[in-house]
């Protein structure tokens, strides 16, 4: 065997094993090649060594004549190239190459065998073995230098590819290292942020349990801040405001859609209330599933006073405090809705002072003023809270009266109205005392709207001013004619049922997220022959009042079950048929077993029957409308609350209620897009029902804007003349009819 160090020419120190060893190697830019020269004679050792040092400067050769001893070397150093003999006992190439390869990091170290020619069985073995190509023997030196070259440099190659891909690896660890900590530090920063924000900002998980709250959710809720995060979202908001909020999650979990803001109120941890506008959106992970529900909420609680202070400056007389004509109107809308369906008219008294210019001469202004505003006094606490008194301007005042059942209830609270001023004595200045003209118009003969009837008072206070005044005078029609009509009507009424003079209206109700019909409003009309067609306006507060209402809603509930199952029988989608209710039914406790007999006569299945009731029906007897309704809905009919908004407790029975539907009344649709306040009631109810899942309707649209806003605000059904007025039976089944047959070529 050649001793290294004289074959290699020179100390090689070569570092043990390894990729890292050699990159580092390269790295450093210490690229010198070794050649590992195994032969068992000694003379070719040397000349091969000879030649691999010719090859290029710095090449270091390593020569081996045993190649056991060659192998031992190998285990622990990585040549460049080894060039090996064929035929070297006590092992052949083959041999020597098979045990070299197993060793580590052998397999790219390219290895030449010298053999004679012919040897081609053994070539071949040798190529399995791992050889990577032949010098023919005896070897030419042109040859032995191009081959060692070109796999050397291959070999170089190889390397620095390596030792890029190893620098890239590094370089990809350490930009991933670094987005890490940015990512890391910027959600810090976030979190700092988020925290200083003066907005509660929360996420709760689906079963209701918060993942995050802010610094601000915190703080407003309790003293304790250490455990937020995995508590029950109960724990931190309370009761009843978390049922709230998982409601309402849970509507985003199935969406997957954020909700429109809404307000709330929540109570801080020292029991003060605040108003917040809240929003909810979903929190989505990568594969787009949502995870959690963000809910923001800004404290509006002074803006809320502001606007509270605002409003009542809009509606109220800024001298006497007392509601001024434009509250006034809105009231008057609402007894209209209310009247409408028979629940108590109403009438509109204008009182007008005589002769007030004396007063306010004899007084002074400032002494004028401050009688005006004992009078407001006087008569705001003699009519108490039922009746409305409002301030027209200058000496007009009006008042509202409600539950007005004839003419002569109204005539004789206006006469009451007449001597209650006339009694009257400022105690402040007894010299004041005056006396009051007084125009009445009751609803609807008198007008039937606000604006109708506040017109029509105010011909009949000139009327009674004219005549001297100190008294009251109705708008136009007198007492005895007034008494003679209502007479007449109830007789015709009377006559109507058996003459069959009553018809059923149908009006559309559309979902909007389909765009489909899924329900119809059945509505009361009476076929007069010439006088044409009355609406229930005209008539129902008649019916009401001399009981025809219970056998009229019998036929109404009869004709509207038996038309819904001759539509389903004909072939028609099968949909809601919707009933309104009158307030005497539930007097006396029949109604169920009304309900169930009509369906078995009928044969509609109770589902597709929808009851509507109103505000009034509920008030009236609270414990025996829940029976009523339990029953009911056992039937399998279901619930809707007609006008929601108008009545004063709404809110409060339906959750009570087995209520399946929710219709916003229609005068809060009417100014939705111009009155903010509508907006925000619509809002409001829209959230409501969604909270306690409860579909809801709107009622009366109209527009196209009307019904952008409604889409906006995530309200699920309409119904409106936008998609179809009240009509005859037969129009209904031909617009079902079309919409069928568009869906089939659809
Ligand atoms: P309701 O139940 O709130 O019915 C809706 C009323 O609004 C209907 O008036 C309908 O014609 C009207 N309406 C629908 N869409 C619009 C719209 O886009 N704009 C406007 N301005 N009005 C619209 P209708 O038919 O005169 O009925 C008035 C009320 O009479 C009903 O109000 C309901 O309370 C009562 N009513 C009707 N039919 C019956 C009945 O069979 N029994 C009882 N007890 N009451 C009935
Ligand atoms: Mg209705
Ligand atoms: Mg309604």
């Amino acid at each position: 065997m050649i001793d290294a160090q004289s074959a290699s020419g020179g100390p090689v120190q070569h570092v043990p094993l390894g990729w890292f060893i050699l990159l580092a190697r390269m790295k450093r830019g210490c690229v010198m090649s070794l050649i590992v020269i195994v032969d068992d004679r000694i003379s070719n050792c040397n000349i091969f060594a000879q030649l691999a040092r010719s090859i290029e400067q710095g090449i270091s050769v390593r020569a081996f004549s045993d190649p056991t001893k060659a192998l031992e070397w190998l285990a622990t150093n990585t040549p460049d190239l080894i060039i090996t003999d064929y035929k070297m006992p006590p092992m052949d190439a083959t041999e020597f190459i098979r045990r070299f390869r197993l060793l580590p990091q052998s397999s790219d170290i390219p290895v030449i065998v010298i053999t004679v020619f012919e040897e081609r069985s053994f070539r071949l073995q040798a190529l399995e073995a791992g050889a990577t190509d032949f010098l023919n023997s005896p070897v030419d030196h042109h040859e032995f230098l191009t081959r060692a070259r070109n796999l050397l440099s291959l070999r170089k190659h190889q390397l620095l590819l390596a030792m890029r891909a190893d620098t890239l690896e590094r370089e990809l660890e350490h930009s991933e290292r670094s987005r890490e900590r940015a990512l890391r530090d910027s959600r810090e920063r976030l979190a700092q942020v988020i925290d200083t924000l003066p907005v509660m900002i929360s996420a709760a998980d689906r079963e209701g349990r918060l993942l995050f709250a802010n610094a601000c959710g915190t703080t407003f809720f309790t003293t304790d801040q250490s455990r937020v995060v995995g508590v029950a979202a109960a724990e931190l908001f309370g009761e009843e405001a978390a049922a709230r909020s998982t409601a309402l999650d849970r509507r985003v979990f199935e969406t997957g859609k954020a909700l429109p803001s809404y307000e709330e109120e929540f109570v801080d941890r020292d029991g003060e209330r605040h108003v917040f506008l809240s929003t909810k959106a979903p929190l989505k992970d990568y594969a787009n599933v949502v995870t959690g529900v963000l809910t923001t909420s800004f404290d509006i609680t002074a803006r809320k006073r502001d606007e509270a202070r605002l409003r009542h400056l809009a509606h109220h007389d800024p001298l006497t405090d007392l509601p001024n004509r434009h509250l006034l109107a809105e009231r008057i809308r609402t007894a209209v809705t209310k009247a409408r369906r028979g629940s108590g008219n109403f009438a509109i008294h204008i009182v007008d002072l005589d002769r007030f210019k004396f007063i306010n001469d004899l007084l002074g202004h400032s002494g004028g003023d401050r009688f005006l505003k004992a009078m407001a006094k006087h008569l705001a606490d003699q009519l108490g809270n039922a009746e409305m008194v409002a301030r027209l301007g200058g000496d007009e005042f009006a008042i509202l009266q409600s539950d007005v059942r004839s003419g002569e209830e109204a005539g004789a609270f206006a006469k009451t109205i007449v001597e209650m001023i006339a009694a009257f004595v400022d105690p402040s200045d007894p010299r004041s005392a005056t006396t009051a003209s007084v125009g009445v118009a009751v609803y609807p003969a008198d007008g039937e709207d606000a604006e109708a009837l506040l017109k029509n008072a105010d011909l009949a206070m000139y009327k009674a001013k004219n005549e001297g005044g100190n008294l009251c005078c109705f708008f136009a029609v007198d007492l005895q004619s007034r008494a003679r009509h209502a007479a007449q009507l109830d007789r015709d009424l009377r006559d109507a049922l058996g003459k069959d003079e009553f018809r059923l209206y149908y009006q559309p109700q559309i979902d909007l997220a389909s765009g489909r019909i899924v329900g119809a409003e059945a509505l009361l009309r009476w076929d007069r022959g010439p006088e044409g067609i009355l609406t229930p306006g005209a008539f129902l507060y008649r019916a009401e009042e001399n009981g025809l209402i219970l056998p009229i809603s019998e036929w109404v509930l009869r004709e509207a079950c038996r038309e819904a199952k001759a539509w389903q029988r004909a072939g028609l989608p099968s949909m809601r048929i919707a009933v309104n209710l009158s307030p005497l039914q539930f007097r006396r406790r029949t109604l169920p077993l009304l309900v169930a007999r009509v369906l078995a006569e009928t044969g509609l299945e109770a589902d597709y029957l929808e009851l509507e009731l109103t505000e009034s029906i509920v008030m009236h007897d609270l414990d025996a409308v829940a029976d009523d309704l339990k029953e009911l809905t056992e039937l399998g009919v279901r619930i809707a609350v007609d006008d929601f908004g108008t009545g004063y407790s709404s809110f409060g029975y339906v959750k009570r209620f087995p209520v399946s539907r929710l219709k916003i009344d229609q005068s809060f649709i009417r100014h939705m897009t111009e009155d903010t306040n509508d907006e925000a009631i619509v809002r409001a109810i829209i959230m409501l029902g969604h909270s306690l899942n409860i579909v809801v309707v709107a009622e009366g649209v109209e527009t196209e804007a009307q019904l952008a806003c409604l889409r906006t605000e995530g309200c699920d059904e309409v119904q409106g003349y936008l998609f179809g007025r009240p009509m005859p039976a037969p129009r209904f089944v031909d617009l079902l009819r079309s919409e069928s047959d568009l869906a089939k070529i659809a």
